[in-house]
């Protein structure tokens, strides 16, 4: 079984350090949050050919609208992010967009197989009720969907590209790992996904901690237009750092990539990790002021919040003229 890697040497996040924290974690006090949820418009994201949209479904799962396509990333629509039905974090915010009200999806980007990424009952569900739509999944990860009879999944090394339709996805390295049991740790791959249809060009960073990775990915496709970053998951600093980024953290990718648009993703949804459920977008405004950096380029939406992606106002993003 090939057992994947980062590029750039991180901190240990396997072995002691897991059960020390998992011990801490199990015995912390934490204060529920409640977060409003946005009135979402399923009849107009139905009929919407034209305008480009994007809608947080919660946590990392956003609807992308663009160029007549329409786009889903790490698709969980459950209860939980966990195998099981009875344990694991429960989803404390509701779904912003149900499963069943999504518009006919031509394209699921999938970052990496932990379950708050990869969820089996949605996956299948997605597959039979959007026959049509295409998976793009990082290496290794292609005979899981097989194995639940799902076929149309392009699997991508990390720089690799996909041609699908009028789109074109590369997957780039970041900085994390993957498993869904005690065995199968870094078993198969994980990573960002490079979106580029109709002159516009995506980042949908998937889960990560601070990396060269970031200048790497800058380096060869930067600007975007748009970037989903994740901006949550990252206490204790200790245990968490090598994995998720904070809000600190993903305002240097805002930067490293030249995002003209980012999205906060990664919080407010499950209960992962140590810090407060709604510090992830005061920290981010405090950071964002504190790079000097409008907070019109970095955004944090509503749970089911939809907005229409203003691209039309502008040129798009050119790209660098690199090797
Ligand atoms: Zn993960
Ligand atoms: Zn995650």
């Amino acid at each position: 079984m090939p057992r994947f890697r980062n590029r750039y040497p991180a901190a240990d996040h396997g072995g002691g350090n897991a059960l020390k924290w998992m011990f801490e974690f199990a015995f912390e006090k934490w204060q529920p949050v409640e977060f409003p949820l946005a009135q979402n418009r399923p009849a107009w994201l139905a009929a919407n050919r034209s305008e480009p949209s994007l809608t947080w479904i919660g946590h990392a799962s956003f609807l992308l609208q663009l160029d007549g396509l329409n786009v889903l990333t790490d698709p969980v629509f459950g209860a939980r992010a966990s195998p099981f039905t009875f344990a694991g974090p429960r989803r404390l915010t509701p779904v912003g967009l149900a499963i069943n009200q999504l518009p006919p999806i031509d394209l699921v980007l999938i970052s990496h197989n932990h379950y708050d990424h990869l969820d089996d009952a949605s996956v299948r569900r997605l597959a039979q009720d959007h026959p049509q739509a295409q998976f793009v999944v990082p290496l290794g990860l292609k005979v899981w969907f097989a194995e639940r009879g799902i076929t149309r999944v392009v699997e991508l090394e990390w720089w690799q590209s996909a041609t699908l339709g009028a789109a074109r996805v590369t997957s780039v390295p970041v900085q994390h790992f993957s498993g869904r049991s005690l065995r199968d740790r870094n078993a198969t791959q994980w990573c960002g996904l490079v979106l580029e249809l109709g002159g516009r060009r995506v980042l949908f960073a998937g889960d990560t901690g601070y990396s060269k990775d970031f200048a790497d990915i800058g380096a060869r496709f930067a600007p975007f237009d748009l970037a989903l970053l994740p901006i949550g998951a990252y206490d204790p600093r200790w245990f968490m750092a090598a994995v998720h980024v904070n809000p600190e953290e993903a305002v240097q990718i805002h930067l490293d990539i030249d995002s003209r648009l980012s999205v906060a993703m990664h919080w407010g949804t499950f209960r992962l990790t140590s810090e407060p459920l709604d510090e992830p977008p005061q920290r981010l405004a405090a950071a964002l002021r504190a790079a000097g950096v409008s907070e019109q380029s970095f955004v944090v939406y509503q749970h089911g919040e939809t907005r229409v992606l203003n691209f039309a106002a502008d040129q798009p993003a050119q790209k660098k003229a690199t090797a």
